[in-house]
């Protein structure tokens, strides 16, 4: 099956569409029918090379121009990402299976955004001026060079963009291996780019599995590292990148809490809990899986979720009235499957959802558990699919404690109509990104990143520039130079 949007080939090298069959195939299966839509090819180390080189040639020319003009190409970008949202959202959608009322809000558009807010920021990018005497020093914000970026697939367009926009507005070139599993999307941005006036080779796509992924890390002529993936990965290339003493930034995996006080309004904790937990089909990165209701609501918080099931529409991902989608594969509802049973098992009480619904695809229910302990497997370990576990608690301080005693610490949510307690909370939590009164909300503005075992390093905001750019200190003598003989 091909749809109009579909790529020309694999990969997106020096400005063009390349192709070697001869690296192993990746099928791309759309998620909702199991169907097969189209076969690319993992690239072979040649290519990988070939891509490299590319970057690195792309490099000095590009880091050459001024922030305006590299800012003008990233919003050109921008706006032609949003013209063609529509499109490009469908073809998230075939990649991900993630409804297409959610792709048309939350993928290309936000992209967009951070194409815009980069290009914005390029412009601005300067060193300081640090008066010495007569003498004075002076610092150049340089690029860092040629930049591996490396996605997860539960956004790719996102990602892709997360990365590429601040890379390049700091005038570094990139390389980025999207996930295996939805390798179609960061070709469309690569194409994008080109069109806006990015030079060839200063964003190049290469596809393949882990084995590219290792071979990029590694090589020596790349300056900086971007992951987003999983805690274990992280851990091997992050290692891998320590000894070349290249810089990271590691977006990684998380558990995070949200803790629901007896004051907060229940419908909107219903809303956000909702939010945080089914939303892409519960494969976020910074989902709240560890619902904590303090013990005079939560009854209540219960019958009202439960209610609120009832409006779960999972059906045709291309209809816009769908409101959740499948897996995006196989394998990922196997193991989300996996931990249903073992909830079970474990003795938490099942109050919606569990099974598998007939058909082709990759569904499952949106499911919830109640009375889960915090020494459980599905309190403890990340399950990247749909399964909220709801777990009560008494004073502030206990739940504090609690929501912290994880090796994770991406994000956290407090609702609360007490102002000073809400502040209290979030000043406590170990997470680096948190919510009051709300959940997931990650602006291109707001800093990104985690704490502890979830990450290194932010994306997103201001504070991006500073893992995208190095300093150069220059001093600089008036005067005669003293020596001791
Ligand atoms: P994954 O770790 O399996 O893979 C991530 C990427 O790393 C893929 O492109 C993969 O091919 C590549 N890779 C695998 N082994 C590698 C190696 N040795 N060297 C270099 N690259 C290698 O993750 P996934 O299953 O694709 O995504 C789900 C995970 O991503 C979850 O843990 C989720 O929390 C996390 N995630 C984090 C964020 C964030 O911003 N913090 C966002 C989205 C997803």
């Amino acid at each position: 099956m091909t749809y109009p949007t579909q790529p020309e080939a694999s990969h997106f090298i020096d400005g063009a569409y390349v192709e070697d069959d001869s690296g192993a195939a990746i099928p791309v299966i759309y998620p909702a029918t199991g169907e097969t839509i189209a076969t690319l090819h993992s690239a072979t180390p040649a290519l990988v090379d070939r891509a490299l080189a590319a970057a690195r040639r792309a490099q000095p020319a590009w880091a050459a121009m001024t922030g305006t003009e590299r800012g003008r190409i990233l919003r050109r970008a921008a706006d032609i990402m949003r013209a063609r949202n529509r499109e490009l959202s469908e073809l998230e959608t075939k990649d991900t299976g993630k409804p297409l009322q959610e792709t048309l809000v939350a993928d290309a558009t936000s992209g967009a955004d951070a194409l815009e807010y980069f290009g914005g920021l390029a412009a601005t990018l300067s060193g300081e001026h640090i008066q010495m005497g007569e003498d004075f020093v002076y610092t150049r914000r340089e690029a860092l060079g040629v930049a591996v970026g490396i996605g997860a697939w539960n956004y790719p367009t996102q990602i892709a963009c997360w990365k590429a926009a601040p890379a390049l507005a700091c005038g570094n070139t990139m390389v980025f291996k999207p996930s295996e599993t939805t390798p179609l999307s960061a070709l469309k941005v690569a194409e994008i780019l080109l069109e806006a006036g990015a030079p060839p080779g200063v964003f190049n796509v290469v596809q393949g599995y882990g084995e590219v992924g290792a071979q990029l890390v590694e090589d020596e002529r790349v300056a900086k590292v971007s992951l987003t993936g999983s805690v274990p990965t992280g851990r091997k290339v992050y290692s891998a990148a320590a000894s070349g003493m290249k810089s990271v930034t590691m977006e990684l995996g998380g558990k995070s809490p949200l803790v629901i006080f007896d004051d907060a309004s229940l419908e909107d904790a219903v809303s956000a809990a909702i939010n945080a937990n089914f939303y892409s089909t519960g494969q976020v990165c910074s989902n709240g899986t560890r619902v904590f209701v303090q013990d005079g609501i939560r009854e209540a918080f219960l019958k009202r979720l439960s209610e609120r099931l009832k409006g779960v529409k999972a059906g045709d991902p291309l209809d816009e009235e769908t409101n959740f989608g499948p897996m995006v594969s196989e394998r990922q509802r196997e193991i989300v499957e996996g931990f249903i049973a073992k909830g079970s098992e474990e003795g938490a009480r099942l109050v919606a959802g569990g099974g598998r619904p007939e058909g082709a695809g990759f569904w499952i229910e949106p499911t919830v558990f109640a009375d889960v302990e915090d020494d459980m497997t599905i309190a403890r370990e990340e399950i990247f699919g749909p399964v909220m576990s709801v777990f009560g608690f008494a004073t502030e301080e206990e739940v504090l404690e609690r929501a912290n005693a994880t090796i994770y610490g991406l994000s956290a949510g407090v609702f609360t109509r007490d102002l000073a307690r809400a502040h209290r909370m979030v000043a406590g939590l170990q997470a680096g990104s948190c919510w009051i009164n709300t959940y997931n909300l990650t602006p291109v503005e707001a800093p990104f990143g985690g704490m502890k075992m979830s990450g290194v390093g932010r994306e997103n905001g201001q504070v991006a520039i500073e893992h995208w750019s190095q300093l150069k200190t220059v001093y600089v003598a008036m005067g005669a130079v003293e020596a001791p003989f």
